[in-house]
C-alpha cells in the first residue's frame, strides 16, 4: 500500500473517532471505549504510514538517480542525463530569450 493510502485512511479512522462520541447513539461507555481504540488505530496507522513514507523516499534515492526522459542511469542527485540535460538547458534559455526578448 502506498503512503498516502495510509495516511488517508490514518485520517478518516481519526475523523471516525473524533465524530463518533459525539453523536446521540453513541453517548453510552462502550461506544467511548471504542472510539479510543479506533484512536489508538488511527495512531498506529498514521506512524505505519510515515515509515511507509520514509521508505518511499529512502527507496528513491537507493534506486539510483535515473534521467527523467530516457530512464537512463545518471549521476547522483542528477534529474538528467548529460544530453537532456543538455536540450532543457537549451529549450529554457530559449524560452528565457524568447519571453524577454533580450540578449540573455
Ligand atoms: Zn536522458
Amino acid at each position: 500500500m502506498r503512503s498516502h493510502s495510509l495516511l488517508r485512511l490514518a485520517l478518516l479512522l481519526v475523523l471516525v473517532a473524533l465524530i463518533a462520541p459525539t453523536l446521540k447513539v453513541a453517548s453510552d461507555a462502550k461506544v467511548q471505549e471504542w472510539a479510543q481504540w479506533l484512536l489508538r488505530g488511527a495512531g498506529a496507522v498514521a506512524a505505519l504510514a510515515v515509515v511507509a513514507w520514509l521508505l518511499e523516499k529512502i527507496g528513491v534515492r537507493v534506486a539510483g538517480a535515473r534521467c527523467a526522459d530516457c530512464r537512463r542511469r545518471v549521476p547522483y542527485g542528477h534529474a538528467y542525463c548529460y544530453d537532456h540535460l543538455r536540450d532543457r538547458t537549451h529549450a529554457a534559455r530559449e524560452k528565457l530569450h524568447g519571453e524577454r526578448g533580450s540578449g540573455i
